[in-house]
């Protein structure tokens, strides 16, 4: 058994990000300005898409880009229960409702022959989530809501970088919003993205980020800027700050690395763990186009004598650390109470739950701490097959 807890996820940082971060703070200048200019102009660059707003978190972009696709009070905008609580709240913030549909037993992604018979006069978007980092199925997802004249706004907080038949995530839908929350596969700590290449909504996303107010801070409070402004809009504030681009613009930088190690280690565990009986290893279509934020191993139950609650608990106690993605949208009382939702509403996203565990997959492990999660793994299961 490994001597220490193998953390669940840890952000690998180095000095050029520690460095950054000690010129903001020395510049004088701590909101947004020429760093986060710098980090949008690498990001839209990084994915190839027209424009790139950065926000204060992957959440805040998934608002603005509803807001600016026009969702409203009575509206109702098509997603998977297979996410995290974010991208249903920013719907209910906007007074519309989460017209959910299941995912798919295999992906986990938003099954898309269920889309067109959820579609009904007021649905006002579809909002795809690429879980763990596996493309959604784009091309039908696009084609049908061309069809009915619906925008895409894409939850790609797993997926940097993405890529969908050998095309960036970030290039296909109205909006795409990513996320450098500390465990995400790019972090600021706290930050996120939102890119399109329509002009009007990119306008639409940057008035109201700040306050719907008419010039942001950098142009008011230099040299050349003016005190003057004014306010179009009830606008948020979601504007990300410089000490935060500082770090997103290193890791930027490192983002093909971290995702060529990710890939190896999704690639160990699934060539030492297809032949552990017992458990079932995630099936990919295209392994070098999955980003891999998530590696979500599911145990087959008739085969062993615990359960995947249990079988948690004795990896933790082995010191390894892991999690689980996600308790579907409609088990968590908020969204069950409102709607009325049964468990059985959504059987595949509910049977994919009771069933997984995501495992530690980041850059900063060794080959042999994937080493010590895949023996955890094998001996656990091996000592309770049924
Ligand atoms: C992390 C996450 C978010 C929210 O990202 P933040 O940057 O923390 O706001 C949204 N959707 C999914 C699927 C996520 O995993």
């Amino acid at each position: 058994m490994r001597a220490q807890f193998l953390p669940f996820h840890e952000p690998l940082l180095g000095e050029e990000e520690i460095a950054s971060v000690v010129d903001c703070l020395r510049s004088g200048w701590l909101t947004s300005g020429i760093k986060v200019k710098e980090f949008e102009r690498d990001f839209s660059a990084y994915v190839g898409c027209q424009h790139a707003l950065a926000v204060n978190s992957c959440t805040a972009a998934l608002h603005l880009a509803l807001e600016a696709v026009g969702v409203g009070p009575g509206d109702e905008v098509i997603t998977c229960p297979m996410t995290f609580t974010a991208t249903a709240a920013v719907i209910e913030h906007l007074g519309a409702r989460p017209a959910l549909v299941d995912c798919e037993r295999s992906t986990l992604n938003l099954d898309p022959s269920l889309i067109e018979a959820r579609i009904t006069p007021r649905t006002r978007a579809i909002l795809p989530v690429h879980f763990g980092g596996q493309s959604c199925e784009m091309d039908t997802i696009l084609g049908i809501a061309r069809a009915h004249g619906l925008p895409v706004v894409e939850d790609a907080a797993h997926a940097l970088p993405t890529r969908y038949r050998g095309r960036m995530i970030g290039t296909l839908g109205d909006v795409t919003c990513f996320s450098f929350y500390a465990t995400k596969t790019v972090t600021t700590g706290e930050g996120g993205m939102a890119v399109t290449d329509r002009a009007d909504l990119a306008e639409r996303m940057r008035l109201m980020h700040f306050h719907g107010m008419s010039r942001d801070a950098w142009k008011r409070y230099t040299q050349n800027g003016s005190w003057s402004y004014e306010i179009l809009a009830a606008g948020y504030k979601y504007n990300l700050t410089d000490i935060a681009a500082s770090i997103g613009i290193h890791q930027l930088r490192r983002a093909e690395a971290f995702h060529v190690r990710r890939y190896r280690i999704a690639r160990m565990y699934s060539e030492a763990l297809s032949v552990v009986r017992g458990v079932e290893v995630p099936k990919v279509q295209d392994e070098g186009g999955h980003a891999w934020h998530l590696y979500v191993l599911r145990l087959v139950p008739e085969a062993l004598t615990i359960d995947r609650d249990t079988f948690i608990a004795r990896l933790v106690a082995m010191n390894i650390g892991v999690s689980v993605h996600f308790i579907p949208l409609h088990l968590h009382p908020y969204y069950r109470d409102k709607y009325g939702f049964a468990p059985t509403d959504f059987p595949n996203a509910c049977e994919a739950f009771r069933r997984s565990l995501s495992l530690p997959i980041y850059p900063k492990m060794t080959d042999g701490d994937v080493q010590d999660v895949i023996d955890a793994i094998r001996s656990l299961a091996e000592e309770h097959q049924r």
